[in-house]
């Protein structure tokens, strides 16, 4: 008889979770699952996927106006939210039953019900009762945090909220500077919604390119969002027309709803994991070592659980890694390096590689390309939008170690750039590029000049 009830019982059925659990059950091993929500967790529940269809429906607007110029008389548009939701959900339950049957059709137990740790070989599943198994994963991701010191921070909504509101709000103030705050700001100010950003920092996206992000913050404002940096919410209260948000500069906005995207913390809550004696990190995340092994022999973790980078194709390579080391004999360690991502805010970014700052840091001397363009797109319709395309370039060895670019497409452009910076290219080859002409991405290869910024250099 079988010492344990399964060789793995993975806690989370989200993107890493999920990805480990079907592998690992595909080589022969009898695989469980727990999840206490749906099957998809946060990416396809409530995260990038709802979040790219209310992108979609949000960048009509600026189509429509730019459509004007082009020759189109559309009249009467309007948006209806609750039609667009539905369809929403509906795709969401799609994708949500096709991971269930992935599961099933590699074999893996589903488990519904919230998972914790009775010790390092024993789970405990909500109406479902113990089970044993030799090895388990953590992949329970992350959960938004919230400012729980702030007067009146449960009158605010989280991004989980933002999903399913029951009416589109005619004001909303999101607090935050990162990809949540940007990217929702955008999609409340695309559907008619007054929207007010609020970030504590000097800038918005701490850790993206300087230039990005004062780019971004401009245009942002263009497209009609109001920008308040250095501002942070003293507290939230009712009033007979609203929310009202008070701040630290005195000044107070009223809207029907306060939405806080001020970062994410790992899910680590009720899990058991002190039960079973595994180690957190400074921050409340699973520490883990390269190959995703926690300080107990048979206990991993993957994804945003354990904050390493949090993005979905992370933590699915992470699930990836950890099924072909523990259940394919082929010791695997996912390379963090050279992560490209993107911001959906409007307009939207691709990042890949250092932002100038840290490339200096790093190499010394860099030299910088950037090109900052009125898209051809918006030669109609009276749009004053730039797109800004930058590469940082290692002075010594000319290879490109930053990409960046805000505009259209760019996180469609940022993947095949990624492609040829993780190969190691240096400038010269980047150049050797014949470009796709016309296009927005041709500027990339085309730019000659060496870029000195104000201050640094000659150019003024
Ligand atoms: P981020 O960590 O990106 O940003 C958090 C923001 O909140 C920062 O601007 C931070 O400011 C601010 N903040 C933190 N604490 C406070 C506070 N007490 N008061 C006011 N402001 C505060 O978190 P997000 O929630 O936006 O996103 C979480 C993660 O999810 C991202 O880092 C990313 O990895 C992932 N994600 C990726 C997406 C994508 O790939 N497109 C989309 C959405 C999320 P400061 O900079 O000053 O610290």
């Amino acid at each position: 008889m079988a010492q344990y009830d399964y060789d793995l019982f993975v806690i989370g059925a989200g993107s890493g979770g999920v990805r480990a659990a079907r592998l690992s059950a595909m080589s022969g091993a009898k695989v469980a699952i727990a999840e206490e929500h749906r099957v998809g967790g946060t990416c396809v529940i409530r995260g990038c996927v709802p979040k790219k269809f209310m992108v979609y429906a949000s960048e009509f607007s600026h189509h429509l106006k730019t459509a004007k110029g082009y020759g189109w008389t559309i009249e009467n548009a309007t948006f209806d939210w609750e039609a667009f939701l539905a369809e929403k959900d509906k795709e969401i339950a799609r994708l949500s039953g096709i991971y269930v049957r992935n599961l099933q059709n590699a074999g893996v137990e589903l488990a519904h019900g919230k998972a914790r740790l009775i010790d390092a070989h024993t789970v405990e599943i909500d109406k479902i009762g113990t089970r044993t198994a030799e090895k388990i994963l953590i992949a329970t991701g992350g959960r938004p945090w919230m400012p729980t010191d702030l007067p009146g921070f449960e009158l605010a909504i989280s991004s989980n909220e933002a999903f399913h509101l029951p009416a589109l709000p005619k004001r909303i103030v999101i607090a935050g500077g990162g990809y949540i705050a940007v990217e929702f700001a955008g999609i409340f100010n695309g559907l008619g919604v007054h929207t007010t950003l609020v970030h504590r920092g000097p800038n918005l996206l701490r850790g993206f390119d300087d230039d990005v992000r004062s780019h971004l913050a401009e245009e942002l404002e263009k497209r009609g969002i109001t920008v308040m940096l250095g501002t942070q919410h003293t507290g939230i209260e009712k009033t007979p027309g609203g929310l009202k948000s008070t701040f630290n500069d005195g000044h107070d906005v009223e809207s029907d709803v306060v939405m806080f995207a001020v970062g994410r913390e790992p899910y680590v809550e009720g899990l058991g994991l002190a039960a079973a004696g595994v180690n957190l990190t400074k921050t409340g995340a699973v520490a883990v070592d390269a190959f995703s092994r926690t300080n107990i022999e048979n206990i991993w973790a993957v994804g945003d659980v354990t904050d390493r980078i949090n993005l979905t194709p992370v933590a699915i390579r992470e699930g990836q890694a950890f099924a072909q080391t523990v259940f394919y004999d082929t010791p695997t360690s996912f390379d963090h390096e050279m992560v490209a991502s993107a911001v959906f805010s409007q307009p939207p970014i691709g990042s890949v590689g250092l932002a100038e700052a840290d490339a200096r840091k790093q190499y010394g001397k860099v030299d910088i390309y950037l090109s900052r363009l009125k898209p051809m797109k918006y030669a109609f319709g009276g749009s004053d939008e730039r797109s800004l395309l930058k590469l940082v370039v290692d002075s010594a060895t000319e290879k490109v170690v930053g990409c960046h670019v805000v505009g259209p497409d760019a996180p469609e452009m940022i993947q095949m750039a990624a492609i040829a910076m993780k190969m190691g290219v240096t400038k010269t080859q980047w150049d050797s590029t014949c470009a796709v002409h016309p296009t927005l991405a041709e500027e990339l290869v085309t730019m000659r000049e060496k870029h000195e910024p104000m201050g640094l250099g000659q150019v003024a």
